[in-house]
């Protein structure tokens, strides 16, 4: 897509710290890491989200985040990371172009995750009929 920023930098029209590439994928470093290492994974071609995602596609990415990962944690001497993919403006998606990060975590690193709560009574029971419903 003319507009899409990672297809730009997948063009070369934007200079980009490439971890990994092959005919399918590209791995490159985030302009604004959460800390050292943050990488972003993308297909070539340009879909929107998950959801709009093939499933050879996605596993292909699946397989090369779990090849690169390992590498990523050693380079930055990271014990864990988050894997995070945010789909829609409301989840926080910024470019449309679907993509993976690879968080690195260090320990005390004082990143904050979401805060979550407590389901009120019954509404557990009456969230799961609507999903299953729609399943
Ligand atoms: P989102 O919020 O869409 O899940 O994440 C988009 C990510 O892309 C952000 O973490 C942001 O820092 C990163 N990003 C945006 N523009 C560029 C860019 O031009 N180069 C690189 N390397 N990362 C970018
Ligand atoms: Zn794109």
């Amino acid at each position: 897509m003319s507009d899409c920023i990672f297809c730009k930098i997948i063009a070369g029209e934007i200079s980009t710290y490439k971890v990994y590439e092959d005919d399918d994928v590209l791995a490159f470093l985030d302009v604004t890491p959460v800390n050292p290492g943050h990488t972003l994974v993308v297909p070539k071609k340009h879909y929107n989200n998950l959801l709009d995602l093939p499933e050879t596609e996605a596993s292909k990415l699946i397989s090369i985040i779990k090849k690169i990962t390992p590498a990523v944690l050693a380079g930055v001497g990271a014990d864990g990371f988050n894997l995070e993919l945010n789909n829609g403006v409301v989840s926080g998606q910024v470019v449309n172009h679907v993509h993976w990060h690879i968080v690195p975590r260090l320990a005390g690193d004082g990143r904050e995750l979401w805060h979550g709560r407590s389901y009120d009574e019954g509404e557990a029971e009456e969230v799961l009929k609507k999903i299953k419903s729609k399943i």
